[in-house]
This record gives structure tokens, sequence and C-alpha cells, in this order.
């Protein structure tokens, strides 16, 4: 299946200059919706993680079928102030200031095998710093998976040393 075709391109959204992938497209076509969340599970079915941590807010519509496609749990990674009880947090840099993220200390027991999930890697900013999150509960990043990744961007740097799964190049 072609998913590029079902990735629409809007110019200048948020901000002049960018590109946007819109993957709305993609969820609404329910070929594609399936095809995609089946893809990824066949691609990372090897990598025996036993739980998915995805990022708010597209690693959700992404992690939370494949967790459920793969048999394990998915754990939420959120902006600032959304999780309800104790968190470890871990501010990363953006071009102008920095951002945060959040996930529950006990959300995930030592000796964890994590598979992160986004829709989409571009600086690898958000990926990093998950990774770097992951590492403060004591558990295994055993690797990532994206649907999309903005080649030239070369977010693969920020990441460690894990099998990285995309599913479209650009
Ligand atoms: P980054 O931290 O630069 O790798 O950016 C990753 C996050 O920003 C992902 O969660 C994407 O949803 C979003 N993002 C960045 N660039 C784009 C883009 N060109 N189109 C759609 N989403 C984007």
């Amino acid at each position: 299946m072609d998913l590029k075709a079902l990735i629409r391109e809007i110019p200048d959204f948020p901000k002049p200059g960018i590109l946007f992938k819109d993957i709305t497209t993609l969820l609404q076509n329910a070929e594609g919706l399936r095809y995609t969340i089946d893809l990824l599970a066949e691609k990372c079915a090897e990598f025996a993680p036993n739980c998915i941590v995805g990022m708010e807010s597209r690693g959700f519509i992404f992690g939370a079928p494949l967790a459920y496609k793969l048999g394990i749990g998915f754990v939420p990674v959120r902006k600032p102030g959304k999780l309800p009880s104790a968190v470890h947090s871990i501010e990363y840099d953006l071009e102008y200031g920095t951002d945060c993220l959040e996930i529950h200390k006990d959300a995930l027991q030592g000796g964890c095998r994590i598979l992160m999930v986004d829709d989409l890697i571009a600086t690898g900013g958000t990926a990093g710093a998950t990774a770097r999150l992951i590492q403060k509960t004591g558990c295994e990043l055993v690797g990532c998976a994206f649907v999309i990744e903005l080649k030239d961007l070369n977010g693969r740097r920020q990441l460690p040393d894990v099998p990285i799964v995309t599913l479209v190049q650009y």
C-alpha cells in the first residue's frame, strides 16, 4: 500500500516554511490505518517489547493500537501538568526556549523492554528527550518506531543505539 498517497502535505503550517505532514487523512482511511498498525507490529515484534511508550499526542494514536496488536501495555508521555500522579520529568531544547515531557514514576517496572512510538521523527528532539526519560525509569529502550521520518533533519542522531523502524521517508 502506498502510505505516502494517504499522508496530506500542508505548506506553511503551523508556521511559514514548515511542510506539515498531516496524518489525519491516513487515519480516516480504514485500510490505511489497519495496514499501518499491522506493518508496525510486523517490523517491531522481533524487538520483543513488553511495553510501548507513546508521546503526546499523535504517539498515542499509533502507540495504543500497536500495543493492543502486540498484546502489551501502553504508557503515555505527556506535556507538563497533565499526569495526575508522581512523575519523572525531562527538559529539552527547542529552536527557541525549552520544553518538558513527563511520565508517571510508577508506570514502568524495572526490567521493562520499551518500544517508543510516535507519528513522525523530525529533528529527534522529542524522541531523544523521551529516550532520556525512559532511562530515568531504569527500563531498557529496545526499539523506536515512527510512521514518518524526515531524513534531512537526521533525528536518528538524537537516539541511542537501538533499532529504528520508519515506514515512510521524505
Ligand atoms: P522533532 O522533535 O523535531 O523530531 O519533532 C517531532 C514531533 O513534532 C512529532 O511528534 C511530530 O508530530 C511533530 N512534527 C515535527 N515536524 C513535523 C512536520 N513537518 N509535520 C508534522 N508533524 C511534525
